[in-house]
């Protein structure tokens, strides 16, 4: 892994040392995923300048090009929900981290976080919360070459109200509370329309890419409700409209139905989760054209955890074990009825790096191996508003392209064993270095 991790960094200095100097590689793969038309081309030569697809040709072989000749290359995949800063812990451990760990401690437990996720063939992700300005900082980190990780679209800190999902003093006893302080829109705390735009404007100001919202209740907070309604109709528009402002999309964590509706009603971008949409729910999603980012690997993790005695609090357990299990046949339902998808897994609730396992998780509930695969390509690259750089492997587009061994069109299962990784024209991953 050293070896490989000197080479990879080896490539990206020189390329981005002299970019007057077009580095140019060439991939020579056996067969290529043309997500847009939906058909594999044989035999193609990919040429690659700088952190560009240049072209696209018929396969020259060269000793100097990167045989892939064996493999099937598809663009690289994105992962519409993880949480970089965190993999899953028992709750007990996790409440010790809340009293003596500091940023800095979840911010070096999560570099490895970051790699596998790349090394796992998802070149592009977007973390949607994370306390402390973490995973800001890890995209700076990723950005300066400093740790190795997926191109990060990031949400900073998401905004909850007072005791719901994501308010950081969530959970602890009131001598706690007392001592901690009392978070507000700067920590991500909102109650009212005037703090909501603060909050939004606190996260423009820490250099988020995006607003992530706790529209209701959550799993693995410790509080009652998982699905509860969390933010007024007012504060739900406060701020969308001063994200649309600052150019931001709007994302919300929402289970319960009313949450979800109120979101879609004030003009969400995506939903995350959904568990509990009813048919006017999956109406409104189809009128305004709005996203549904499933997480069925999350739910399934916290059905079979909320089984271990001990690893959720008695308050969070209950919830896992009712809300887990049904996210996917809210999937179901929701792609059935001709609902938006995008690729999302909330990796951190589960391991980081096994994003991929969500494929498979689409494709039994009825999703075609194709369209599971547009989901984490075309559809992904276009809910982050990047559809002309990302997202497929084409001329002007980033060199981000991943490859497996077998047809993934044939047995989704093979994208969670990727042998090769490229993002921005650096190699990460290679069948050779393994
Ligand atoms: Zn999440």
């Amino acid at each position: 892994m050293n070896k490989l991790k000197s080479i990879a960094l080896a490539i990206a200095c020189c390329g981005i040392a002299s970019p007057a100097l077009a580095a140019t590689t060439v991939v020579n793969c056996g067969k290529l995923l043309d997500v847009k038309n939906g058909v594999w081309r044989d035999k193609v030569s990919i040429t690659i300048e700088n952190n560009s697809i240049v072209s696209i040709s018929a396969m020259k072989t060269d000793p100097s090009h990167i045989d892939l000749s064996g493999y099937a290359c598809l663009p690289g995949l994105i992962d519409m929900h993880v949480h970089l800063s965190h993999d899953p812990k028992p709750q007990v451990e996790q409440l010790r981290d809340r009293l003596t760990a500091d940023t800095a401690d979840y911010a070096y437990a999560s570099i490895k976080l970051a790699e596998r996720t790349l090394m796992s063939g998802f070149t592009t992700v977007r973390d949607l919360g994370a306390g402390g300005g973490l995973n800001i900082s890890m995209k700076r980190a990723i950005e300066s070459g400093s740790i190795i990780g997926p191109r990060l679209f990031t949400a900073g800190k998401s905004i909850a109200t007072t005791g719901g999902h994501a308010d950081p003093s969530n959970g602890l006893s009131q001598a706690m509370r007392t001592a901690v302080g009392k978070p507000g829109p700067e920590q991500g705390v909102i109650n009212g329309i005037e703090s909501a735009r603060e909050a939004v404007r606190s996260r423009y100001q820490e250099g988020a890419d995006l607003i992530k919202i706790t529209a209701t209740a959550g799993v693995l907070s410790q509080a009652s409700s998982g699905e509860n309604t969390q933010f007024t109709d007012e504060e739900l528009i406060a701020i969308i409209k001063t994200a649309k402002d600052y150019g931001f999309r709007v994302a919300a964590h929402a289970h319960g139905n009313e949450g979800i509706k109120r979101a879609l009603r004030a003009g969400i971008d995506s939903i995350e989760h959904g568990t509990y949409m009813d048919d006017e729910a999956i109406a409104l999603f189809k009128k305004n054209g709005a996203w549904y980012v499933p997480t069925i690997s999350a739910g399934k993790f916290v059905a079979e955890k909320a089984k271990i005695p001990n690893y959720f609090s008695p308050v969070v357990q209950p919830k896992a074990a009712a809300i887990g299990p049904l996210i996917q046949s809210t999937f179901a339902r929701a792609y059935k009825a001709g609902v938006k998808i995008a690729f999302g897994t909330d990796a951190g609730v589960f391991p980081n790096g096994e994003n991929a396992k969500e494929f498979r998780y689409m494709v039994e509930a009825g999703m075609p191996e194709l369209a599971a695969i547009r989901s984490a390509t075309l559809s992904a690259a276009e809910l982050l508003n990047q559809s002309k750089r990302l997202g497929s492997i084409e001329a002007n587009f980033a060199a981000d392209i991943i490859a497996v061994k077998g047809d993934p069109l044939k047995d989704i299962s093979t994208l969670e064993k990727v042998d090769f990784v490229m993002k921005d024209g650096v190699v990460y991953k290679k069948p050779s270095l393994k």
